[in-house]
């Protein structure tokens, strides 16, 4: 399970305090540096890490004093609500443009699970939204991405829109759209061309695409596994091409959580989705206080 290493630390540190009826400043300093050496081992970025203690340490020091919860569990309650806040507060919801369809850019490093997220979030868009999504298959490099998406779509009797790998992704994408307020679909889901690394041409081949097809969302599929790497290419792809919020892939492996807890922070982009396995209805909306729940025990 994602987060093990990390839940087990911090409900063992909390659990210290939580009973406590007096918690002197000194308490909240150990337990502190015990917290922050937990988000350090869980690959937390360092800055992140920073600004996270400095911020609770001033509300658990100087908080008032509710009747109804021990001062232990006071401590508590501020820890949740800053790993709440730090992953976004609020759940982040997939755009929905205003004008059918909704133009949406999936974007991420091959192996990132790009082309699945397309095939999860068609399926959870028509279960949970009743919509009517056209998939399109703009991966023109990776080998096998073009067919992946395609057996999806079979999988799922969800059509997928394909010119093969012969036709530049601009070029897909215009018929794609074209094609998609023909047959009035709401949704355009645009699986874009990944490699391995981040590089210029990637790049400004997804620039291209995004001034086509002037997405409604940007959404970078980014695997949760690789923890700060997974932070540095959602910061560069941000900076490079603007994201307008991140599915964070295989959550449903043991993470150790990192990537979960900074990309927010370091990018300000919100994480809408949560990938939780291989199949095709294992996306999730991501939900920042049930996952600090979930943390936190
Ligand atoms: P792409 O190159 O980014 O399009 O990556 P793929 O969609 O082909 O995914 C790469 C691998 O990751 C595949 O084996 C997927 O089944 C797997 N994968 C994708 N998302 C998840 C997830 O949320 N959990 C797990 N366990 N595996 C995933």
């Amino acid at each position: 399970m994602a987060f093990e290493g990390l839940a087990e630390r911090l409900q063992g540190t909390l659990n210290k305090i939580r009973g406590k009826g007096k918690v002197s400043e000194a308490d909240v300093k150990v337990m502190m540096r015990e917290v922050r050496l937990a988000l350090l081992e869980a690959d937390v970025n360092f800055k992140v890490v920073k600004d996270f203690i400095a911020r609770v340490k001033e509300r658990a020091v100087g908080q008032e004093v509710l009747e109804s919860l021990t001062p232990g569990q006071q401590v508590v309650k501020v820890v949740n609500e800053e790993l709440t806040a730090l992953m976004g507060g609020e759940q982040s919801k997939i755009a929905t443009a205003q004008k059918p369809p909704t133009v949406v850019m999936m974007v991420g490093l091959q192996g990132a699970g790009k082309t699945t997220t397309t095939g999860k979030l068609a399926n959870h868009l028509r279960k949970k939204h009743n919509r009517n999504p056209l998939m399109v298959a703009a991966d023109i490099y990776r080998p096998a991405a073009i067919k992946q998406l395609e057996t999806l779509g079979k999988q799922l009797n969800m059509p997928v829109f394909s010119m093969g790998d012969q036709v530049s992704p601009v070029e897909i994408a215009r018929n794609a759209i074209a094609k998609a307020k023909e047959d009035h679909h709401d949704y355009v889901l645009i699986d874009t061309a990944g490699r391995l690394h981040i590089d210029e041409e990637l790049m400004s081949e997804l620039d291209d695409v995004k001034e086509l097809a002037k997405p409604d969302e940007i959404l970078l599929v980014i695997d949760a596994m690789t923890g700060q790497d997974a932070v540095n290419v959602a910061e560069s792809f941000n900076e490079r091409l603007g994201i307008t919020g991140a599915v964070l892939t295989k959550l449903d492996g043991d993470t150790r959580g990192g990537a979960a807890l900074s990309v927010r922070a370091v990018t300000g982009t919100p994480i809408k989705f949560a990938g939780m396995g291989e199949k095709t209805d294992a996306l999730e909306p991501f939900h920042p206080e049930r996952m600090a729940s979930r943390i936190l025990g």
